[in-house]
C-alpha cells in the first residue's frame, strides 16, 4: 500500500502541485516524497485535477464515473446530514412521548386522589345520615319523623296511626 495521504492543503515548499503548479488551496495528495528543490527542501504534492486526468488517461476510470465519484463525497455528506436531522427529530419525538406519559401518570394520580376524597366525603355523609337518624330516633323512638302529620305533642293521635 502507498503511504500517500490526502491533505487539506499543501504546506511544505513549493506548497503546490508538482505537475501543474496548482492545488494551492488544496486538497492535494501528499506523496511524502521530499525533493531538494529549495534550501529548506520540498515536498511532492499532486492536485485533484492532475490525479483525475492521470486516472482517466490510464483508463482506471471513465471520466463520467469519476465525476460521479467526486460528487459522491458531497452526496454522502448531505445524506449524513439528513440522517443526523432525522435522528434529532426522533429524539425530540421520544422526549415529547415521555412528557405525555409523565403527564398522564400525574393525571392518574390526581384522579386517584379525587376518588379517595369522594370516598371520604361519602363516608362522612353516611356518618351524618346515621347520626341524624339516631337523633331522630331519640326524639321520636317509635313513629319516625316528628314532621309527620299532626303535632307530636298530641299523644292521643299516636295509637290511631299505629293501628292504621
Ligand atoms: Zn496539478
Amino acid at each position: 500500500m502507498s503511504d500517500w495521504l490526502q491533505i487539506d492543503r499543501p504546506i511544505l515548499p513549493p506548497a503546490s502541485c508538482i505537475l501543474c503548479g496548482g492545488g494551492i488551496g488544496g486538497p492535494v495528495i501528499d506523496t511524502r516524497r521530499d525533493i531538494p528543490l529549495l534550501p529548506d527542501g520540498g515536498r511532492v504534492y499532486a492536485c485533484r485535477t492532475c490525479m483525475k486526468l492521470g486516472a482517466v488517461l490510464f483508463g482506471f476510470a471513465p471520466g463520467e464515473a469519476l465525476d460521479e465519484l467526486h460528487e459522491a463525497g458531497a452526496l454522502l455528506e448531505a445524506v449524513q446530514a439528513q440522517i443526523e436531522e432525522h435522528r434529532e427529530l426522533h429524539a425530540q419525538s421520544e422526549a415529547a412521548i415521555a412528557e405525555l406519559l409523565a403527564s398522564l401518570k400525574e393525571r392518574d394520580e390526581e384522579l386517584e386522589l379525587a376518588h379517595g376524597s369522594v370516598a371520604q366525603l361519602q363516608a362522612a355523609l353516611n356518618r351524618v345520615r346515621e347520626d341524624t337518624m339516631a337523633q331522630l330516633e331519640a326524639v321520636a323512638p317509635v313513629h319516625g319523623s316528628p314532621m309527620e302529620s299532626g303535632s307530636p305533642m298530641e299523644k292521643d293521635d299516636y295509637p290511631t296511626e299505629e293501628d292504621a
